[in-house]
């Protein structure tokens, strides 16, 4: 996407006056235009919602997935997330606002799983949705499912009740394991359920033309796509005076900072970063624009010792060790969204230099900040980030090209200054959480209301059988 414009093409205009029904009738209730909020479901089976952002299980989609909520849940829906239950001491239900919930069901141990080792419990998750609706006495007429197991739940859900299926992947098998040297074994199964996604669900929300791109060439040229990206908390995220950003956090103003935020994982592609810096520093080391001393690389983002990204945080340590860049590089930790806004505006520069980004939250955030972005050319960043307006892409693994391009926006204040009103703009006019929210409930009420006028008819019910965990087949 190279001008930048916001795609609307695949939008359909809303459903105006669509009906506002009964969580406990929906469909039966629908003539009766009972001002009653309509219950709706979003599931993410391994993004909790309600979990601490910035670690390891907890990225992008936990944030989607709760902001999108909230603010669907403003606009008038009673929006219930549901997520597995990953510990015995989170609270079962977690009321975030009046018409927002998350909910934690249980399937399989209330302990951390890692994703690989996940899809064998989510029969039981099943079961869990189905109990809770029998409980509450009710039946979601619209479930937006979050990554493939969740999808897989929703698949499973649309051949018990009158379901529209909504689905977004957040990440695609077949992308990313197009950039991972080790394929895990449920790799065959993940493929198998994300091309029944596309050819089943209702709709296939993709965060980007690209994801759209990938879909169409890469799963099933079935399937109905709509695009809408994710959005950002613009209230939070805004330009803030960066001296006064640099003064809270005891940041000099000589300073050159560059400045990463996210997950400690090897798709992340930290390292490249990290040789970057090295070879930014010993360019500045031979000229005289920069004092060398003065740069400054800031890596924020949680690691949890004992799990994979702690593993990838000790890889990435070593690698500042062998490259001398100690005094370079800080390792702050996790900051929460309420502080991070400090850090994007405190910084000259946000690096992105995954190997795969999917969409990339952070880049949007330190865009709305107003800070320059270096990225990756790759998925999502290609959409957000305009290479020389709002920033620079660059391929991703190059570790020279991203020296270089962090290197220019360093060493070119009027250039930078240029850059940070209109990554600021950029963000401000497309990606806010409100406006995504408004897409998404509009997709909603066009789907709800294609269902009243021929309930019946499931994507899913026609469908082939979808490939079933380990622990179903033995069960069946
Ligand atoms: N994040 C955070 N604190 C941290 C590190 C990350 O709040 O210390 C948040 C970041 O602000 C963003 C999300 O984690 O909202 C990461 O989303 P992104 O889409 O960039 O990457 P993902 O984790 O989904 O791969």
């Amino acid at each position: 996407m190279s001008t930048g414009k916001f795609p609307t093409t695949t939008i359909n205009p809303p459903v105006s006056n669509s009906p506002v029904m009964q969580p406990h009738q929906p469909f039966a209730s629908a003539r009766m235009q009972i001002p009653t909020r309509q219950a709706i479901a979003l599931i993410s089976e391994h993004g909790d919602p309600a979990a601490e952002i910035g670690k390891d299980a907890a990225g992008g989609q936990n944030v989607y997935v709760r902001q999108v909520g909230e603010a669907l849940a403003k606009l008038g829906w009673q929006v219930d997330m549901f997520t597995r239950k990953s510990s015995p001491d989170d609270a079962t239900i977690v009321q975030h606002s009046p018409h927002c919930r998350t909910i934690r069901l249980t399937a399989g141990p209330e302990a951390y799983i890692p994703r690989d080792e996940m899809f064998q419990y989510m029969p039981e998750f099943v079961a869990a949705f189905q109990k809770f609706q029998q409980k509450e006495g009710m039946s979601y007429p619209l479930a937006h499912t979050n990554y493939w197991m969740s999808g897989w739940v929703g698949l499973q859900l649309q051949r018990s009740q009158n379901l529209q299926l909504i689905h977004t992947y957040h990440s695609l098998g077949a992308v990313k394991y197009q950039s991972v040297t080790e394929i895990p074994e449920i790799a065959q199964t993940r493929l198998a359920v994300e091309k029944d996604l596309l050819e089943q669900a209702h709709s296939i929300v993709a965060t980007s033309p690209q994801e759209s791109d990938d879909l169409e060439a890469l799963v099933s040229k079935i399937g109905s796509i709509d695009i809408i990206p994710c959005g950002t908390d613009v209230s939070t995220f805004r330009p803030i005076s960066k001296s006064e950003a640099r003064k809270q956090l005891g940041i000099s103003a000589k300073q050159k900072v560059v400045l990463y935020v996210g997950r400690f994982d090897k798709r992340k592609g930290i390292e490249t970063l990290i040789r970057a810096t090295g070879e930014l520093r010993s360019h500045l080391e031979q000229g005289e624009e920069i004092d060398p001393q003065h740069l400054k690389l800031l890596v924020v983002g949680g690691s949890d010792p004992n799990e994979a990204d702690g593993v990838e945080r000790r890889r990435i340590e070593d690698i500042v060790a062998e490259l001398d860049l100690a005094t370079t590089t800080d390792f702050v930790g996790m900051v929460g969204h309420d502080r991070l806004a400090l850090y994007y505006t405190a910084a000259d520069v946000c690096v992105i230099p995954s190997h795969y980004e999917p969409f990339g939250l952070v880049a949007i955030e330190a865009m709305a900040c107003g800070t320059p972005v270096v990225a990756s050319d790759v998925g999502g960043l290609k959409f957000t980030v305009i290479s020389e307006e709002t920033g620079l892409l660059v391929p991703p693994h190059d570790v020279s090209k991203f020296a270089h391009a962090i290197g220019r926006i360093l060493t070119d204040d009027i250039w930078a200054r240029k850059i940070r009103k209109q990554a600021s703009a950029r963000v401000h006019q497309n990606f806010s959480w409100t406006g995504v929210a408004i897409q998404l409930s509009d997709l909603y009420r066009r789907l709800l209301a294609q269902s009243l006028l021929s309930p019946g008819v499931a994507r899913g019910s026609s469908a082939t059988s979808t490939l079933l965990p380990k622990q179903a087949v033995k069960a069946s």
